[in-house]
């Protein structure tokens, strides 16, 4: 018999695990778990696949999940309904998620981009009011990014606004997991920052490279980057706060303050720089699973 509290079951997905949890209405996390892709996955019926690890966890539940909600990797259609592209989850492009989930458990089911549940959790966790414009970088293995109007997140014509990892640099032909070529995400993300440690400070674990080469040319001109393209969205956006988060700004002895000297640098005067409110977000495992409970409940109520 379950219990008669409710929860939220929210999911990450992830290109090497899937992260799984229930959420209360108080946004404590009951139960979480992280499994990797292949023990999820393992069928041609991905779907199926997916339920049957959704049923695996819920039983074990004793709360009752009024809503489950997940999210990708990816560019989602506007409806929310599929993942359109997602070049580190290809077996989850064009496949009918929302539909075969709520059919399968007849409870909402909610379907959005991964870093817009991360944003939802930092809005609550820094206390960021409901505002016009709230905007969010996040610096991991790419460049997450999510644009907030009025509270939610912005869609676009095609539902694939907020990709300003994709911005193209002039000069550089490195090719983005997107497919295009020379994205900034490509010299700005953790991927290209793994790349510069394997080859230019080999032997040192990639957690140590800012405290111990900070001040070399090559690193300094990737936090620079960084700041190009955060300040690049401010300078389009003049956002209410811009949220700096991931795994990159969270790295030992990051150089946060260059950073946002050189994001200042960037940014257009006087205005939007006298003005400027950065946020820099904690990385946290659960917090894309607690922020997508948020988000189903956001989503719910604004129905
Ligand atoms: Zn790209």
């Amino acid at each position: 018999m379950k219990e008669d509290k409710r929860c939220i079951i929210g999911v990450d997905i992830g290109g090497t695990f899937f992260r799984i949890g229930a959420v209360d209405q108080e946004q404590n996390i009951l139960q979480f778990q992280k499994v990797r892709v292949r023990n999820v996955i393992h069928s041609e019926n991905v779907l199926d696949d997916l339920c049957n690890f959704l049923i695996d966890f819920m039983t074990k539940v004793p709360y009752k999940a009024e809503g489950i909600s997940i999210g990708f990797p990816a560019t989602i259609d506007r409806n929310r309904t599929m993942v359109v592209q997602a070049p580190n989850i290809r077996f989850m492009e064009q496949l009918p998620v929302k539909k075969y989930l709520e059919d399968a458990f007849h409870i909402p089911v909610y379907i959005e981009r991964d870093v817009c549940m991360t944003m939802e959790y930092d809005l609550q966790k820094y206390h960021i009011p409901d505002c016009e414009l709230v905007t969010g970088c996040y610096f991991g293995t790419g460049i997450g990014n999510a644009v907030y109007l009025n509270g939610r997140p912005l869609l676009g014509k095609n539902g694939a606004a907020g990709e300003i990892g994709h911005i193209p640099v002039d000069g550089s032909k490195k090719i983005c997991g997107c497919g295009n070529v020379g994205c900034m995400e490509s010299l700005a993300g953790g991927k290209y920052l793994n790349e510069l440690a394997e080859n230019a400070f080999t032997g040192l674990p990639i957690g140590e490279i800012f405290t111990v080469h900070g001040n070399d040319p090559r690193l300094k001109k990737f936090v620079q980057r960084m700041a190009q393209t955060v300040a690049t969205e401010i300078n389009i956006l003049d956002p209410d706060y811009m949220i700096i988060g991931g795994g990159v700004p969270n790295m030992k002895d990051f150089p946060k303050e260059y950073f946002i000297e050189m994001t200042h640098k960037y940014v257009r005067k006087p205005f939007p720089e006298q003005n400027l409110t950065l946020i820099f977000a904690e990385d946290l495992e659960e917090k894309s699973v607690i922020g997508a409970a948020l988000y189903a409940r956001k989503m719910k109520e604004k129905a």
